[in-house]
This record gives C-alpha cells, sequence and structure tokens, in this order.
C-alpha cells in the first residue's frame, strides 16, 4: 500500500509502522480471520480497514479521535498475521500506533479513573493482590455499578489462592542439562502462583537448573499493549537488568509476557538498550518450546487414566509466536492423555489483555463462544498456555454452568509427574 508518511516526525517506531503499512496489498484474506471483523461486520473494524484508517492517521488526513472508534476494539489477537500472505506485521502497527495517538486523545473520566486503577494494580503483584482481596467483596453488587467497573469485579475469582514465593535457585535432578532463568509473570503470580511451582517443577525433573531473579518486575506486556509506551519501556529495562546473561534461555509461562519479550528490540528501539534488547529477546523463549528443543524428556508413568484434554491455543502462543505444536506434544506425553481441538480454534477468548474489561461486549460474546465449542466437546480439562485466557475461560464456563477446569499445560504435565498416591488426574 503507498503512502505519504513523514516518517521522520514519527519518532524511533515511525519506519516500522510505515513498513508494515507498505507490505499491505490490501487483498482482504486477513478479513474472515478477524474476530472483530466477524463480530461487527464492518471494513473499519477489519485489519485491512484499521491499516488504512492508522495510515490516514500517519499522512495527517484523519485525526486520531476520527479513527479511534475502530481501533479500540482490535484485540490484538494477531490473528491476521498468520492470515496475510503478504507477511504485514501489524504487530509494528498496532501497539506503536495505539501509543502514538494515547497522548493526543481525551478519555471520559470515568475511563480515566478504571485505566488509572488497573495502571497501578494489575503490574504489581502485591498491590493487584489486596486490590483484588478488597474488590472480591463487591462482587455481589457488580451488577448495579457503573458499566465501567462492572467487568472488573465480575472478572475476579471467588478466592485467591495463598501467596507463594519463590527461591532464588532450583538445581536440576540428576546430571544439569542447561540452566534457565524464568519469568514469572506479574497478575499470574497473584490469580495462579501454581503455574510458575509446576513450571519449575517440571524443569528441575528434566535436568534444568532455575533462576528466579528475584527483583524481576511486570515485563511491560499490559503496558505495551495497551498504549503505554513509556511504562513498557520502563519495566523492559527493569527486567534487562534483573535477568542474568549466564544461562541457555530465558523461559516464560504466559503467552502475553512471551509476545512482549520478542518485541523489547521495538520497545526500546532509538534507546541505548536496543541491542541489549535485541539479545534478550533472542534467548526468551516458552516453556513449551524450551522443553521441546531440550528433548530427551524424562518418561511419565502410566497411571493407567484416561484424560479427555480440550487445548485452546492462547493467540500470544499461537499467532505472535507461532507456538501451536509444541504444548499439544506435551500433553501428548502423558499416557492416557487424548488431546482434543476446539472448533474455530483460531479466534480469540477475548481475554486478550485487558480487552475483557476495556471492550466487555465483544470480549463477552467470544468469551461465551468459546466457552461453549469448550462445552460441545465436553472435556475432562481444558489446558492452555495464558492466565488472561484461564481467567477468562474459567469465567464464561462457569457462567455457562459448566465445571470444566481450566489449567496450564504445565500444571497437567506437573501433575502426571508427580507419585500416584499424590496425583491429582488419578480417579
Ligand atoms: S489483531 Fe485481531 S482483532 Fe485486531 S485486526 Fe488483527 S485479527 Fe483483527
Ligand atoms: S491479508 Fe495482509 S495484505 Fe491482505 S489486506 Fe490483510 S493485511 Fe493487507
Amino acid at each position: 500500500m503507498q503512502h505519504n508518511i513523514p516518517v521522520e516526525q514519527c519518532g524511533p517506531l515511525g519506519p516500522k509502522m510505515a513498513d508494515a503499512i507498505s507490505k499491505c496489498v490490501h487483498c482482504g484474506f486477513c478479513l474472515a480471520a478477524c474476530p472483530t471483523y466477524q463480530e461487527l461486520g464492518q471494513e473499519t473494524d477489519s485489519p485491512r480497514g484499521r491499516i488504512v484508517l492508522m495510515r490516514e492517521v500517519l499522512e495527517g488526513t484523519l485525526t486520531p479521535q476520527q479513527v479511534l472508534p475502530h481501533i479500540d476494539p482490535c484485540l490484538g489477537c494477531l490473528a491476521c498475521e498468520p492470515a496475510c500472505p503478504s507477511g504485514v506485521p501489524y504487530r509494528d502497527l498496532i501497539s506503536p500506533f495505539r501509543s502514538m495517538t494515547e497522548s493526543k486523545r481525551k478519555r471520559p473520566f470515568i475511563e480515566r479513573i478504571r485505566r488509572m486503577l488497573v495502571r497501578n494494580t494489575l503490574p504489581y503483584p502485591e498491590r493487584f493482590r489486596l486490590a483484588a482481596l478488597t474488590g472480591r467483596s463487591f462482587k455481589p453488587i457488580a451488577a448495579i455499578m457503573p458499566a465501567a467497573f462492572k467487568p472488573m469485579f465480575e472478572l475476579l475469582p471467588e478466592r485467591l489462592p495463598p501467596k507463594q514465593t519463590w527461591l532464588e535457585t532450583y538445581t536440576a535432578m540428576g546430571q544439569r542439562r542447561a540452566r534457565v532463568a524464568l519469568l514469572i509473570g506479574c497478575a499470574q503470580r497473584v490469580l495462579d502462583p501454581d503455574i510458575n511451582t509446576a513450571t519449575i517443577e517440571v524443569l528441575i525433573k528434566n535436568g534444568v537448573e532455575v533462576v528466579v531473579p528475584q527483583s524481576q518486575t511486570c515485563c511491560g506486556a499490559l503496558s505495551w499493549h495497551g498504549g503505554d509506551h513509556r511504562l513498557a519501556r520502563h519495566f523492559a529495562e527493569q527486567i534487562l537488568q534483573a535477568f542474568p546473561t549466564d544461562i541457555d534461555a530465558i523461559v516464560t509461562n504466559a503467552a502475553g509476557c512471551g509476545s512482549a519479550l520478542h518485541e523489547y528490540e521495538l520497545i526500546l528501539k532509538g534507546t541505548t538498550h536496543e541491542q541489549q534488547a535485541h539479545d534478550f529477546s533472542e534467548r526468551a523463549c516458552d516453556v513449551s518450546v524450551f522443553l521441546d528443543q531440550l528433548g530427551n524428556l524424562t518418561p511419565i508413568r502410566d497411571s493407567g487414566r484416561k484424560l479427555r484434554v480440550a487445548y485452546h491455543d492462547a493467540c500470544h502462543l499461537a499467532n505472535a509466536q507461532g507456538i501451536t505444536s509444541q504444548p499439544r506434544k506435551l500433553l501428548r506425553m502423558i499416557p492416557g492423555v487424548e488431546v482434543l481441538e476446539i472448533a474455530n480454534s483460531h479466534s480469540c477468548c477475548g481475554s486478550a489483555g485487558t480487552y475483557n474489561i476495556d471492550q466487555p461486549q465483544i470480549a463477552s460474546s467470544l468469551g461465551t463462544q468459546k466457552a461453549m465449542n469448550v462445552i460441545a466437546l465436553q472435556p475432562d480439562v481444558v489446558a492452555t498456555g495464558n492466565i488472561g485466557c484461564i481467567t477468562q475461560l474459567n469465567f464464561h464456563l462457569q457462567k455457562n454452568h459448566s465445571s470444566i477446569p481450566v489449567r496450564h499445560t504445565m500444571q497437567l504435565v506437573r501433575d502426571a509427574y508427580r507419585p500416584l498416591e499424590s496425583n491429582p488426574l488419578q480417579g
């Protein structure tokens, strides 16, 4: 797509945005893959339509206010990327564009308060824990709250698991095969800390020494994907400082975080940390990819139990990082597991960072569709690789009167490794 963007006036991210726009040939192959186009049915709410709108703003022929009603509903799910034959890197456009326009927009007062609350709690585990514990008392009256706050309270789980902390280092069992540093996430640490414990258990069981950098902060994914470049840059710099370099890989178990770690070079473009960010991203990978590459995994004993597992592809694993086969392979390593495919699996569940708070109507529709597709399979459990998806799926399954549990892939693998007497998979 031709453009007349004054790239030099668009800051360090300008060339990347202009490059993404120039790659689009307007063919429309991405439309069928886009959940918001399916929901809203308008060209302006499709990837192709949004690319045109963003180009117009960058060229100065439209104002941000004119296009943001169509940019805001974008999930950032990146389903448009694998569907695009021209290889348009939509991610290089959407987050930078959101950051660029954030300072120019005027949000309603109540929305500003909600964003301020999210921005100051979610990335900080201690604050988020306190906010979640307090917020739960308001759940019964969520229905009568202002619409802007309702989803925040509705999505809070009925109970929070006890707080967990982790040691600085976990020694590998048997001969050491690798040494990794684990990103433990921020919201995940509060909502389901056992995911980190399970990840550590599986790694050490397979001869991997695990370092948990104690000074690590939020990775910046929520800020970056939500249009707060300044905060994302701050968190990225903190993470670069906190993580050691004498390791084989930086391992993450949350799709959204993993996706952001691979965008550090873009987030820190034009700063003195650009090269360091590049090197960091090269070594970052999802735990399923790390284990797959490690190979020769410790076999799991057969408990004799059959387990039907519906695997949910988190968008930031499948679309953003191209990771689909590795988690399925890990699950199939468990004797007796049958991996089931959820209908319309490429479609987002509506979680998408804070999307289910920012755009509750579309998020709810997508969440309901996903829950119904899961219920149709009647699996014993749903497995996925992202805490946001786990929260969203749990909420919509329960709302649709289903008690099908949703767990992280690493929790299922860890449980299967445990001795039979303490194996939660044992009937
Ligand atoms: S990121 Fe997702 S919602 Fe946004 S345009 Fe692409 S496919 Fe559509
Ligand atoms: S599929 Fe790719 S090239 Fe075609 S319209 Fe969509 S983004 Fe543009």
